[in-house]
């Protein structure tokens, strides 16, 4: 009697090649599962690092537009607004007055004998006056919506939105008594101190920029006409507080 089998290891021969097989492929496609997990997650690291740095570039970006517009806009001698912004912003508040068919007032300012300060006591002397006038007026133009800015020169505009040609005449007149107060030396001018003077317009719902600043520079010429250091008004007469004639 003769007993044929096969062997143990030609039995399970196959089955553990078969095994073995099957646990390289299965080692070899999580291995690339985890190759392509880490680099996604490297990825996704590199992209917030990204994301962070877009994000604070962005901010600075946004921070220096908005230094260059304050630059754009501001005087560098005296601060206040310049001549660029007080157009921008007359434009705005005329548009604004003519909707709301507001009043708007301007006051036209220019400093006094102020060619003979700069002759007598120098040029940096004369931008500390002016320096000195800016910020008095950033200190009395206060009132939300009110702009003080440096029109050019030795002189300044002021737009006052909603004010009718009373109220601007009080406010010009406040000012003018500001800059006596300041006492500012000039030895060439006949009060022997710094003194302004100053043209008022306003008008309700105006329509054209030009013919409001016109009206003020017309009062600003009839206050230097009428003895400088005074305020004059678009068809009112000289404020009965003004100051005295300079001559
Ligand atoms: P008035 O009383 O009629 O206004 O006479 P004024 O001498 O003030 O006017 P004028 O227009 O004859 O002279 C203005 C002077 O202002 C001449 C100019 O040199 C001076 N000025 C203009 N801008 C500046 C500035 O930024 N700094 C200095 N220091 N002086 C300036
Ligand atoms: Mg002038
Ligand atoms: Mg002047």
């Amino acid at each position: 009697m003769i007993a044929v089998g096969q062997a143990k290891d030609e039995l399970l021969g196959p089955w553990k090649r078969a095994s073995i097989l099957i646990g390289a492929a299965v080692f070899l496609i999580a291995a690339t599962f985890a190759l392509f997990a880490r680099k996604l997650i490297g990825q996704f690291i590199i992209r917030d690092r990204l994301d962070q740095k877009l994000r604070a570039y962005s901010q600075d970006l946004r921070r220096d537009n908005l230094g260059l517009q304050q630059l754009a806009h501001t005087d560098t001698l005296t601060r206040l607004a310049n001549r660029r912004r007080f157009d921008e912003v007359l434009a705005q508040e005329l548009a604004r007055a003519a909707r709301g068919n507001n009043p708007l007032a301007l006051i036209l300012l220019d400093v006094d004998f102020f060619k003979k300060f700069n002759d007598h006591y120098g040029h940096p002397a004369g931008d500390a006056c002016l320096q000195e006038v800016g910020r008095m007026l950033a200190r009395q133009v206060n009132r939300n919506g009110d702009l003080a800015a440096r029109y050019g020169g030795e002189e300044f505009a002021i737009i006052l939105p909603h004010t009718d040609l009373a109220g601007a005449t009080a406010v010009a007149e406040r000012i003018r008594a500001e800059i006596m107060a300041l006492r500012l030396p000039h030895r060439e001018s006949p009060l022997g101190m710094v003194s302004a003077s100053l043209g008022v317009a306003a008008l309700v719902a105006p329509t054209d920029a030009r013919d409001l600043v016109a009206r003020a520079d017309r009062q600003l010429y009839e206050a230097k006409r009428r003895g400088r250091n005074r305020v004059c008004g678009d068809g009112c007469a000289p404020s009965a507080s003004g100051g005295q004639a300079a001559q």
